[in-house]
């Protein structure tokens, strides 16, 4: 390791507390450093025989895109340069890494263009007639320096700074200054980083990878990043320095090929990547300089890695001895496992392959051709399907690439940044896919002699690389055998039960699949919605008298015992949650606005037909059910107060059910719930009318079901009275979706889309509350109701079924109260799992 110091992360917190100055303290101390550095390489800062130079590049604790570049070659000036080419006897090689450094340092720290320097260098060539960097002589540079730094003055009004700890001064400030760009705060948000950490800066003395052809320079990871096969992956360059690697000048050769081009090196090189795994027992990304021969290692972190890499790698360290189960159930973010449980493209598609690209990060997706990062925020922001299309992503794409379904770039490794984000972001992306001519300004890309035009319909399969025209059928994953042994170790130390979120066979079947305990919400209103159905549910609401309701009821019984029938037998053996009917009947009836139109056409054109009246007596109708505020008006179990035959219909179809599947030899373990109770009152009479109906049901088939009757808790008033609830109820769980809707009196349908991101980019609310479980504010009233239950009933089961129940923050909170049980979305599940596993270990 090229030797150095760190300015550590509280010289950056302290450095904006004072008003963003570096103290004369901290200048004191750095200066100690750097004269022992000095010492130590037997070299002088700025020195005309024998300069000392330096690498400046941020540190965090966790690391980040969108950090300030590394600056290399630090401490070159017009005297330095001199020493410097007499040092390596090459003045070429000299001169070209002083207009690197002013490049460099006049983009990251002065902020000029790097396009500017860039013309410079092309004017160069012209002039000399050349194609190549590698063409131009010490006199080339020497010219471009001098055009270079009259640029700088141009545009920054002063010249190139000749000091060189003006120099180090100004780059970590330039590091420091980096933590609170746009695109670190953004990265920082979307991954959950606090802002207090800061960042630290590594002064390190230079080992150059450009000193012919027995140096180079390289990244590798110890494990495949993307598959976590146990395998260095990496690329390397030889004769190049720092950001060549990255910068697709050459093409990089991989890892591998260093055995044959620089073996020792290798040798020790596989050596180190060993060593310093068994040291941090993880995976490690690594990047490194050849310099004549000697290897040098720069920088080693925990590698970033998709969540297949993520679970394969945690297994893999404990079957190799590193690690504990505990210690990989913790390895893995359950966040990231989402990735794994996206859907690919249907085995059983046919498709033809328009062009092949690099797999970057796993998963399928298929959508319209954007070109441009804003417009891909917008449209999928509209809820369109986007795969945003680049020549190569750079970080401030990052707000586009959230919102796109995949990412599609025609240049870049694997190692670019569009692999690393999507990576990390778990989206599908194909790099490299050089058989894409993009054409940016007129929206079009020309391959294999076609051409396609925004909005055009692609698909991309990130683990092959493919790109496909058009939109393919996806289908559901499956999961690895390494991935169900991390879940059954999950299993085995978890206390939370999970169960799933589930409304018909398809969803319980997967649920169960990925290890559901039981389904936790069964919502009945989406039985209602389907086809063929409607119009008999329309008819019900519609009924002037009891009668008619009850006779269009019956017409609804069928089917959903159908349905209660399907699941149970899906779910034999495990516990289902049946919700009875909680939306407003609104939600059933034609829009308002759409009939109103109708009535005024009809007037105009039939205006005595029995239609119009047919239509006016309908649009009344609509008009009498609709509600200022229907999420506060006449739903959940203020529908069954009012109309208890639709529940006595929904009670009997789910009894029934129950009856018949247990006939037929399943276990059936049905559990009734009441949707939305505020009043002890209406749990009372709705208690009273279930168990009548189950009874009767049961009755008049001989037959014997367990089945428990509860509720959910989604209003404050029910968690301040829920130890009355208890008494009345075999089970409750948390609606917290309602509850938080309630508790902050925020619309749940309205708040996202209104004022709820404004409220978060100023960090009035650090989360969405809808998305993480408001500890604070919901969570207290959660504690508080499971406070008041626990004395009274001891085994009493207690779930959450919000969005909530699958997110991974909100499940750690709910194993921290004690519940039995979170329920989400039959996807999540394998994430709940882990969650609860994380939880557990964590408050152990
Ligand atoms: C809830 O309110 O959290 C809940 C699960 O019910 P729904 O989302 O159907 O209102
Ligand atoms: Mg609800």
């Amino acid at each position: 390791v090229p030797p150095g110091f760190t300015i550590t992360t509280e010289a950056c917190n302290m450095y904006f507390e004072v008003g963003k100055v570096l103290s004369e303290e901290l200048k004191e101390e750095a200066l100690q450093h750097l004269r022992a550095l000095e010492a130590k390489m037997n070299k002088k800062f700025g020195d005309n025989q024998n300069p000392l130079l330096v690498s400046v590049r941020s540190g965090s604790v966790i690391s980040m895109p969108g950090m300030m570049d590394t600056i290399l070659n630090l401490g070159l000036n017009d005297d330095a340069v001199v020493g410097f080419a007499k040092l390596t006897e090459n003045e070429r090689f000299a001169y070209d890494c002083y207009r690197r450094f002013i490049q460099m340092f006049g983009d990251v720290v002065m902020g000029i263009k790097h396009s500017d320097f860039d013309a410079i260098i092309d004017d160069q060539k012209i002039e000399k007639g050349v194609t190549m960097d590698t063409e131009l002589t010490a006199e080339d540079w020497k010219a471009v320096i001098v055009k270079y730094k009259a640029l700088v003055k141009q545009e920054t009004g002063r010249e190139f700074p000749q000091d060189p700890m003006e120099q180090l001064f100004m780059a970590v400030e330039a590091v420091f200054s980096s933590w609170n760009n746009d695109r670190a705060i953004y990265y920082r948000k979307l991954n959950g980083i606090p802002d207090y950490l800061g960042t630290a800066v590594n002064v390190q003395s230079m080992v150059f990878g450009n000193m012919g052809d027995t140096s180079g320079t390289g990244v590798a990871f110890t494990r495949n990043p993307s598959t976590g096969e146990r395998k260095l992956y990496g690329e390397f360059l030889m004769n190049a320095q720092g950001e060549d690697v990255v910068a697709g000048i050459r093409t990089p050769l991989g890892i591998a090929e260093m055995e044959r081009v620089v073996p020792q090196a290798y040798e020790q090189f596989k050596q180190i990547c060993s060593t310093l795994e068994n040291h941090y027992k993880d995976m490690q990304d690594i990047e490194f300089t050849i310099e004549k021969g000697n290897l040098y290692i720069l920088q080693t972190r925990s590698g970033k890695r998709t969540a297949q890499a993520a679970v394969k790698v945690a297994y893999d360290l404990v079957a190799e001895g590193l690690i504990n189960k505990e210690e990989a159930l913790l390895r893995i973010d359950p966040n990231q496992l989402v990735s794994l449980l996206h859907r690919g493209i249907d085995p059983n598609a046919t498709f033809e392959v328009l062009a092949k690209g690099l797999p970057a990060s796993p998963g399928s997706a298929s959508g319209q051709i954007v070109f441009d990062a804003d417009e891909a925020e917008e449209r999928g922001e509209n809820g369109e399907k986007v795969i945003l299309v680049r020549t190569e992503t750079t970080p401030d794409d990052i707000h586009g690439i959230v919102k796109s379904q995949g990412i599609l770039t025609s240049r870049g490794g694997m190692t670019s940044h569009a692999a690393v984000v999507a990576r990390g972001m778990g989206k599908p992306c194909v790099c490299g896919c050089e058989a894409l001519k993009i054409n940016l300004a007129d929206e079009v890309i020309e391959v294999n002699g076609q051409t396609l035009k925004k909005g055009d319909m692609i698909s991309i399969d990130g683990a092959t690389g493919n790109v496909i025209l058009g939109e393919l059928k996806m289908v559901d994953p499956e999961l690895s055998e390494e991935f169900k042994t991390i879940l059954e170790w999950a299993n085995q130390v978890k206390r939370l039960k999970v169960r799933a979120n589930a409304d018909n066979e398809r969803d319980a079947k997967q649920a169960r699949s990925f290890g559901a305990e039981g389904i936790g919400l069964c919502r009945t209103e989406h039985m209602f919605m389907e086809q063929g159905r409607l119009h008999v549910v329309q008819e019900m609401i519609l009924s002037e008298t009891l009668e008619d309701r009850k006779k269009a009821l019956a017409k609804l019984l069928p089917f959903q015992m159908g349905d209660f029938e399907s699941i149970f037998r899906e779910m034999d053996g495990l516990p289902v949650l049946i919700r009875l009917l909680d939306p407003p009947l609104h939600e059933f009836l034609p829009d308002i606005k759409e009939l109103i139109k109708e009535v005024a056409v009809l007037e105009i054109e039939k205006p005595d037909s029995d239609e119009l009246l047919q239509k006016k007596i309908l649009m009344a109708k609509v008009q009498n059910l609709s509600e200022m505020n229907p999420m506060l008006g006449h739903r959940g179990s203020r529908l069954g107060v009012v109309y208890p035959e639709i529940y006595e219909m929904q009670v009997r179809a789910i009894m029934g059910a129950a009856v018949k599947m247990k006939k037929e030899g399943y276990t059936v373990l049905p559990e009734i719930e009441v949707p939305l109770i505020g009043i002890n009152n209406e749990l009372t009479k709705l208690r009273q009318l279930i168990v009548d109906t189950a009874e009767e049901v049961l009755q008049e088939a001989g037959v014997e079901v367990e089945y428990l009757v509860g509720t959910m808790i989604e209003i404050p008033r029910a968690c301040i009275i829920a130890d009355e609830i208890a008494k009345q109820t075999d089970f409750c769980s948390f609606g917290t979706n309602d509850l938080t809707q309630t508790t902050f009196g925020f619309s749940r349908d309205d708040a996202e889309g209104k004022f709820l991101h404004y409220y978060i980019d100023n960090k009035i609310l650090e989360n969405n509350p809808f998305a993480v479980l408001d500890r604070t504010g919901v969570g207290s009233l959660m504690k508080m109701a499971v406070e008041k239950i626990r004395p009274l009933k001891e085994h009493y089961d207690i779930g959450i079924c919000g969005e909530h129940g699958g997110e991974p923050s909100s499940v750690e909170f709910c194993d921290m109260i004690g519940l039995t049980y979170v329920s989400c979305s039959p996807f999540r599940v394998p994430i709940a799992r882990l969650a609860a596993a994380q939880a557990a270990i964590r408050n152990k």
